[in-house]
C-alpha cells in the first residue's frame, strides 16, 4: 500500500518566483487528497502530475494563501466535464466560503460539491484509515491540522508453521489469519494466535496548517511518520511569529522533537526565505536532526516502519 506526499506549494502569504502558495497532495494507493489549494494549486498539480481525479479537498483554514486555488481548480474541473463529486471539508465556515469560491468561479457547475464542516476534535472514518482533525492556534482563526491515521494492519501470518501443523492451504488459512480460531478435521484446534503474529501499525501523517507551536501538535503527532509543520520565520523573526500566530523553524523542530516523529518536513516560508532556506534548515536541525526544508515539488514516501 503506497503513500506519498507532496508539497504543491511552500510559500507563505503570497507566491515568489522560487514557490507557491500552499497546497499538499497525498497520495495513497491511487486515492488523491489535497490539504489547502492555494492560488495557482492546479498549475502545480499539472507540473508535479498530480490527478484531477481527486475526490476531497481538506482545508486547515480560510485565509487567501489557503484557499483561493480552488476557484480556479472547480472552474477547469467543470471544463473537463467532470460529473464525479467533490467533497470539500474544513472548519466552521466552509460552506458559505466555499459557496463564494464558487459563484466566483462558474455559470454552473458539472458536478456535485460536498462540503462539510468540522469540529476541530472530530475524526473521520475513511475505511482502513482516518482523517482526525486537531485545533491550531493561528491568532484566532478557525484553523485545524489533520492527521491521516492508518488503522493498524493484520499480523503476519506463519505459512511455513501452518503447513508444518498441517493445516492445508487455502480458505482455513484466511480465516485464521482474520483472527478466527479453526477446527481440524482430525479435531484439533488451531487459535490464530499460534500462526499470526502481533497487529502491526499503520502510518500516521500530520499536517499543521498555519499554527503556533501547541500541545495538541504535539498530541496529534505523537509518534507519527511525517510531520509537515509550517515554519514561517527564523530565529531572527520569533517575536513577529507570535505576533501573527505562526511558527519559528526552531519551534516546529521542538514540537517534533516532543512528538517524536520520524521526519519534520518544513513548508510554509516567509518571502524572505523564498530563495535561500537553507538558516531555517540550519535553526531547526540545532533541536531535530531529521528536518527536511521542504520546496515545491519535493515529494516524501512514507514506507511502513514494520
Ligand atoms: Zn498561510
Ligand atoms: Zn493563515
Amino acid at each position: 500500500m503506497s503513500l506519498a506526499l507532496r508539497l504543491l506549494g511552500t510559500s507563505a502569504s503570497r507566491p515568489t518566483v522560487e514557490r507557491n502558495v500552499s497546497s499538499i497532495a497525498v497520495v495513497r494507493e491511487g486515492e488523491t487528497m489535497l490539504f489547502d489549494c492555494g492560488e495557482g494549486t492546479q498549475r502545480q498539480m499539472m507540473r508535479y502530475g498530480v490527478s484531477f481525479a481527486l475526490r476531497d479537498i481538506f482545508f486547515t483554514h480560510f485565509h487567501a494563501d489557503h484557499l483561493i486555488g480552488i476557484i480556479g481548480l472547480l472552474r477547469t474541473m467543470a471544463l473537463q466535464g467532470r460529473t464525479e463529486p467533490l467533497r470539500l471539508w474544513g472548519p466552521r465556515g466552509a460552506t458559505r466560503t466555499v459557496k463564494r469560491a464558487e459563484e466566483f468561479g462558474m455559470d454552473r457547475l458539472s458536478f456535485p460539491l460536498e462540503v462539510t464542516e468540522l469540529e476541530p476534535d472530530q475524526r473521520v472514518n475513511r475505511g482502513d484509515y482516518d482523517i482526525a482533525l486537531f485545533p491550531a492556534d493561528h491568532r484566532g482563526a478557525r484553523a485545524v491540522g489533520y492527521a491521516l491515521v492508518e488503522h493498524d494492519r493484520k499480523g503476519r501470518f506463519n505459512p511455513d508453521l501452518a503447513r508444518e501443523l498441517g493445516i492445508p492451504e487455502g480458505p482455513l488459512w484466511g480465516e485464521i489469519h482474520r483472527g478466527r480460531s479453526v477446527t481440524l478435521a482430525d479435531g484439533r484446534v488451531i487459535e490464530p494466535s499460534v500462526l499470526v503474529g502481533p497487529a502491526r501499525p499503520g502510518r500516521r501523517i500530520v499536517i499543521t496548517g498555519d499554527t503556533r507551536p501547541s500541545a495538541a501538535t504535539v498530541e496529534a503527532a505523537r509518534g507519527a511518520d511525517l510531520l509537515v509543520h509550517e515554519a514561517t520565520f527564523g530565529d531572527e523573526e520569533a517575536e513577529r511569529a507570535v505576533e501573527t500566530g505562526h511558527s519559528t523553524a526552531r519551534e516546529a523542530a521542538t514540537v517534533a522533537r516532543s512528538a517524536g516523529v520520524g521526519t519534520l518536513l518544513l513548508t510554509h516560508f516567509s518571502a524572505r526565505y523564498s530563495r535561500d532556506a537553507a538558516d531555517l534548515g540550519r535553526e531547526a536541525r540545532e533541536v531535530f536532526a531529521a528536518t527536511v526544508v521542504g520546496k515545491d515539488g519535493l515529494e516524501i514516501e512514507v514506507p511502513y516502519r514494520v
